[in-house]
């Protein structure tokens, strides 16, 4: 399958690791829209998230879990950060392998555009 967040868990392509375990991976979004903007994707393959089932809980559920903890890592878990996941199209989903981005270190604006 030629998906760019595959080959990122599978060391083909470079990226700033920031946490990994047996399930998921946090990195350094490579063109970031705060001054803190990272991504925490499931090592699983799964296009959308319309693709997820319940079964896959145990694994989805560490994304927000891993994102605060990086946050906290990065000193913004208190002034706070926003986490966004992207879906299809009109969601503005580019890369098709689900992904929680997770931007903070400066206020954000509601609602999104
Ligand atoms: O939600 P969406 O699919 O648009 O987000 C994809 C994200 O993946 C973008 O923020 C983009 O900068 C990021 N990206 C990345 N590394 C790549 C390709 C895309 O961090 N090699």
């Amino acid at each position: 399958m030629d998906c760019l967040f595959c080959k990122l868990v599978n060391g083909e392509i470079p990226a700033k690791i920031l946490f990994e375990d047996d399930d998921v991976i946090a990195f350094e979004d490579i063109a970031p829209q705060a001054p803190h903007h990272f991504l925490v994707i499931p090592k699983k393959h799964f296009s959308t998230l319309n693709d997820l089932a319940l079964e896959d809980a145990p694994v989805i559920g560490k994304l927000p879990i891993v994102a605060a903890k990086v946050a906290k890592e990065k000193g913004i878990a208190d002034s706070g950060y926003r986490v966004v996941m992207n879906c299809n199209e009109q969601g503005g989903q580019t890369v098709y392998h689900i992904h929680m981005h997770v931007l903070g270190g400066r206020a954000m604006s509601w609602p999104p555009g």
